[in-house]
């Protein structure tokens, strides 16, 4: 089945759901052994799913943001590595589709690769900018010569590096000091990954480093200039706290299954009937909650928003983040308390999501960048 024969958004859900429920059978042995999760990423392009996003002016669906969060966080509730992964390259489409502001021949001729299963990310972080959203310059540089782009540098973090087609690198062009995005395909000669992911969080999203050693691309390679840190608001990005959600749920719901089996010998019957089991349910339900509608009513003004108030929404957007990003780690928390020292556990899957959760603090907007940006809305 794919998801392009499929209606409605409700249907899209259920398929996501089924092959959800494949990558978490697959999640504890990915991550344990440190490996990328190829088969699900394999089976996301062979649904269909990775290219939803492209504008319908290119024959795509161009779901809504609301759909794809909801899309994402059902990956997520299966592995989260594999849905930050898709998430990056699903919004990036879906961004790009909304801004227009690529050369129009450039994005239809990469929406037609995505459509036939090509992947792309932004590769923006280096080791000496740290979060590019501050504002920190790229280190990576291009010069022109002959008609082509010679690109030079190191970028960390490169999200799907074992699988990516594209990757979209900021650099600094040489003579004018500007900062462009520089479409590269990744047959280029002088491409090359270097596997340092050894993160103990989202192991399996293969964030490693890339080398670019006098890489040359054509003139149309550079397809956007923009200042570092003033990228404006983006919704796609919501696909991060979707992620975290996801992760959150998936906690949740295996410390009530634990609970409903569990059954010392002190107590009859099993320790879902508890009081102090129940009062950390109910705490857990209630950040799901709360987040979930937060970040589904922002989604949904994006979704029907204009030009002019989405370019508003960047203090909103970083909220939901920040939110649902820090429910995430007390959710996974109270689980970890419902299932006791087994939490602890190599084998059990709460220790994975509480290392997983930890990364988003550490995907953009940073939480400090966000409460400045709230406190400056405020004061206006
Ligand atoms: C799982 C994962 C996947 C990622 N995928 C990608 C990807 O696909 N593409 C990509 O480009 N990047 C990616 N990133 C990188 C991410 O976007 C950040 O750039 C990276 O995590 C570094 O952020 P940082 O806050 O740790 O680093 P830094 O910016 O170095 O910050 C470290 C600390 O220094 C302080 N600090 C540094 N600079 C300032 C400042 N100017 N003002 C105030 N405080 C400051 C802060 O306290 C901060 O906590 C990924 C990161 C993770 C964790």
């Amino acid at each position: 089945m794919k998801f392009q024969d499929l209606n409605t958004a409700e249907e899209r859900i259920q398929l996501m759901e089924k092959l959800s429920e494949t990558f978490l059978s697959r999640a504890g042995k990915n991550d344990e052994e440190g490996l990328f999760p190829f088969e699900n990423i394999k089976e996301l392009k062979e649904s269909g799913y990775t290219s939803l996003t492209v504008p319908k002016r290119y024959g795509g669906k161009e779901i809504s943001l609301s759909e794809f969060l909801c899309l994402q966080e059902k990956i997520a509730e299966g592995d989260g590595s594999t849905a930050l992964s898709i998430g990056w390259h699903m919004g990036i489409i879906k961004s790009l589709g909304e801004k227009n502001n690529w050369e129009e021949s450039v994005f239809k001729d990469l929406c037609e690769e995505v459509k036939k299963g090509a992947l792309m990310n932004n590769c923006a972080t280096e080791p000496q900018t740290g979060s590019p959203t501050r504002g920190g310059k790229p280190v990576t540089s291009a010069r022109k010569e002959e008609g082509f782009w010679i690109i030079n540098g190191r970028k960390s973090f490169t999200t799907m590096a074992p699988v990516l087609d594209y990757f979209n690198v900021s650099a600094v062009i040489e003579d004018s000091g500007e900062i462009g995005n520089f479409l590269i395909p990744r047959n280029s000669q002088g491409l090359e990954i270097d596997e340092t992911w050894d993160s103990i969080a989202m192991r399996g999203t293969g964030s490693h480093d890339l080398f670019l050693k006098n890489v040359r691309v054509k003139e149309e390679a550079l397809v956007e200039l923009f200042q570092p840190g003033k990228k404006g608001a983006a919704g796609w990005l919501l696909h991060i706290p979707a992620c975290y959600l996801g992760i959150a749920q998936a906690a949740q719901t295996y410390a009530i299954n634990f609970a409903k089996d569990y059954s010392p010998n002190s107590i009859s019957g099993a320790i879902i009937d508890l009081p102090n089991v129940q009062q950390k349910i109910g705490e857990m339900e209630l950040e799901l909650m709360r987040t979930r509608h937060f970040l589904y009513s922002v989604a949904k003004k994006w979704d029907e928003a204009n030009d002019e108030t989405r370019s508003m929404m960047q203090p909103e957007l970083g909220a939901v983040k920040l939110a649902v990003t820090n429910a995430a780690l007390t959710v996974v928390d109270l689980a970890m308390r419902v299932a006791g020292a087994r939490s602890l556990s190599a084998k059990n899957p709460l220790q994975r999501y509480y290392r997983d959760v930890r990364a988003g603090l550490h995907n953009p907007p940073m939480d400090d960048m966000t409460i400045q940006a709230l406190a400056k809305s405020a004061i206006k």
